[in-house]
C-alpha cells in the first residue's frame, strides 16, 4: 500500500485555482476545468485539502 494522496472530486471541483496557487509541489493542474492532481508529485502535505472552499478534496489510498 502506498501513501495517501489528495484526491479531487469532480463533481464538486469549482476550477476556482486556489489548490493549484497552494500546492508547494506544483502538483495540481487544471484539465478541463477541475482540478486533478499528479499522485507522481504530490507528497500529501494536505494544505490544499484545507485551502478547497468547498471541499473538493480528499486523500484516497493508493
Ligand atoms: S496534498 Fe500538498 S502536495 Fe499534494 S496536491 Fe495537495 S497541496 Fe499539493
Ligand atoms: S480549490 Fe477546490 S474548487 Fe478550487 S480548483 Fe481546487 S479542487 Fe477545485
Amino acid at each position: 500500500m502506498g501513501k495517501p494522496k489528495a484526491l479531487v472530486d469532480k463533481g464538486k471541483c469549482l476550477a476556482c485555482g486556489g489548490c493549484i496557487s497552494v500546492c508547494p509541489q506544483d502538483a495540481i493542474a487544471m484539465c478541463s476545468s477541475k482540478a486533478i492532481v499528479s499522485k507522481e508529485n504530490c507528497i500529501d502535505c494536505g494544505i490544499c485539502i484545507q485551502t478547497c472552499p468547498v471541499g473538493a478534496i480528499g486523500n484516497e489510498v493508493h
